[in-house]
């Protein structure tokens, strides 16, 4: 199959040329052709799969004919974050770069003068994230009764952001007789529900199993105590001792880990960057510049603000924290192994977050095997050769926070300002919007993660023994600056363990 087979028109097949793409992705095949027919279309499909070029090809296609008014945007583009909305609008300036339509994007973070003046202009394309939308909507400078093509992209991530009454009150500004161009990676019930309301007879296209992970994609997990700097420790050896790490993103549960994360890695000599909610979107978007052109090879980023981000070649994943929800698993994993290549993700478990382990596993419908030789969590008073087995200590569990029932806990955990931001008032949502943080764009921190620090005490005492490193030197691993020759030799008298994973290398000190 190649593009021209698909009724593209002449501008936007010489723009794919132009991109040196020769043949559509399985879900431009699938959807491209139905867009083009004025179908509505339920995507299945995760990112990294070329979802973006299925909506945004047709739509340069079919707008070709017509003009904008001004104050009534002809198309309309959901994103749940300013990033993706920002990638989608890179889109259409790539492929949309020989014709003269008006892309213009609504997020917040930009002031209302400038959008407002381009909406007055006339907009072909408008791509926005809902509480912005509305905001503008609110003030009486945008109609949407033009609108002729609806797309929502990333659904599910709208749902997990408490997204979806804003996504429902915009369903209801456009007109009824819209096209509706509909992508999510999951289809969870409530998301089901939407597309039962808003969607007329769609064609429905689903080019992979719903929160799979890539078979390219090797999954691994290693265990460590609670303390951070333990994980941090962990973290450290496992990029240094990585294979083929060129570069790789580290995801945190929480913002404030990841500010504090991003630092202690500087500290120790790392090339990195870091990526969260509560940064100004000039610097979100330089870090991310950054980490895209290779000058800093280290991302170290939260969930929301790493979710469908079109990163190219990243050949390491780390879970620094394990995220609670198993499908935040599946996305994260996602950055890696992208377009057949391989990738690596690897994720640090604490004994509270074996319950997450589990759950993960189900999702995905398998196990992610412990890393040879890595320390498991819950070990204590044990020789390395006396190590259980990963299933026996996760039968241990955590009997002092873990052991909640996984429902109990979601509730529990899930902050109330995310599920109910129709509970904003338009004034408070300004503010919100000028406000990052409290945007609804981040997760805040659950209540048992506020906790971090004041667990018991590691089982492995990281200052007990000198930073490990097998016998071999450490794999290139390209903007990486290493450890000062002093730390790197202290694993120099391995002897014959180059083969070894470098955890068995390392003293482990029984508790007294
Ligand atoms: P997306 O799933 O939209 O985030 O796209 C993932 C990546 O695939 C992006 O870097 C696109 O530029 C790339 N891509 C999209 N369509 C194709 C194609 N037909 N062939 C090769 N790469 C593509």
């Amino acid at each position: 199959m190649s593009f021209s087979n698909l009724g593209l028109s002449d501008k936007v097949l010489a723009a794919v040329a132009a991109t040196g793409y020769t043949t559509p992705t399985p879900i431009q095949e699938q959807a491209i052709p139905h867009v083009l027919a004025r179908r509505d279309v339920l995507g299945i499909a995760q990112t990294g799969t070329g979802k973006t070029a299925a909506f945004v090809l047709p739509m340069l296609t079919l707008l070709e004919k017509g003009r904008a008014r001004a104050r009534m945007p002809r198309t309309l583009i959901l994103e749940p974050t300013r990033e993706l909305a920002a990638q989608v609008k890179e889109n259409f300036d790539k492929y949309g770069a020989g014709q003269k339509l008006n892309v213009a994007l609504l997020i917040g973070g930009v002031s209302f003068g400038d959008q407002d003046s381009k909406l007055t202009r006339g907009v072909d394309v408008l791509i926005a994230t809902p509480g912005r939308l509305l905001d503008h909507t609110e003030r009486g400078g945008l109609l949407l009764t033009g609108v002729e093509l609806l797309v929502i992209d990333e659904a599910d991530r709208m749902l997990d952001m408490g997204f979806i009454p804003d996504i429902e009150r915009i369903c209801k500004l456009v007109p009824f007789t819209r096209q509706t161009l509909f992508f999510t990676a999951t289809m969870p019930p409530e998301i089901r529900r939407i597309t039962e309301a808003f969607l007329h007879n769609p064609q429905k296209v689903e080019v992979s199993r719903p929160a799979s992970t890539a078979v390219t994609v090797s999954q691994l997990q290693v265990g460590c105590g609670r303390e951070a700097h333990e994980k941090r420790d962990i973290l450290r050896q496992l990029i240094r001792g990585a294979k083929d790490l060129k570069n790789a993103i580290i995801f945190c549960n929480r913002k404030r880990e990841v500010a504090l994360l991003h630092k202690s890695l500087l500290k120790h000599g790392f090339s990195a960057v870091a990526l969260h909610g509560d940064m100004e979107q000039p610097a979100r978007m330089a870090a991310l510049d950054q980490f895209r052109k290779g000058e800093s090879a280290l991302l170290v980023a939260s969930d929301v603000a790493a979710r469908g981000l079109d990163i190219p070649e990243v050949s390491h994943v780390f879970n620094f924290d394990v995220p609670h929800h198993p499908d935040d698993y599946v996305h994260r994993v996602g950055r890696t192994g992208r377009a057949g290549r391989l990738g690596t993700a690897i994720s640090i478990v604490s004994p509270a977050d074996q319950k997450s382990v589990v759950a993960i596993e189900k999702l995905i419908g398998q196990p992610i095997p412990a890393m040879e030789g890595a320390p498991v969590a819950d070990v204590t008073n044990l020789d390395i050769s006396e190590r259980p087995s990963r299933s026996s200590s996760r039968r241990g569990g955590d009997k002092r926070r873990g052991d909640r029932a996984p429902k109990e806990r979601q509730t529990a955990e899930r902050p109330s300002q995310e599920r109910q931001p129709q509970e904003r008032q338009p004034q408070e949502r300004h503010t919100q919007e000028r406000h990052p943080e409290k945007s609804g764009e981040e997760r805040k921190p659950r209540r048992n993660e506020q906790r971090g620090g004041r667990g018991r005490k590691s089982e492995i005492d990281s200052n007990s023994v000198a930073p490990i490193q097998t016998a071999s030197s450490p794999p290139s691993i390209g903007r990486l600056r290493s450890e000062p020759a002093a730390s790197r030799d202290a694993g120099a008298d391995a002897g014959d363990h180059s083969h070894l994973p470098a955890f068995l290398l390392r003293p482990i000190r029984a508790r007294v």
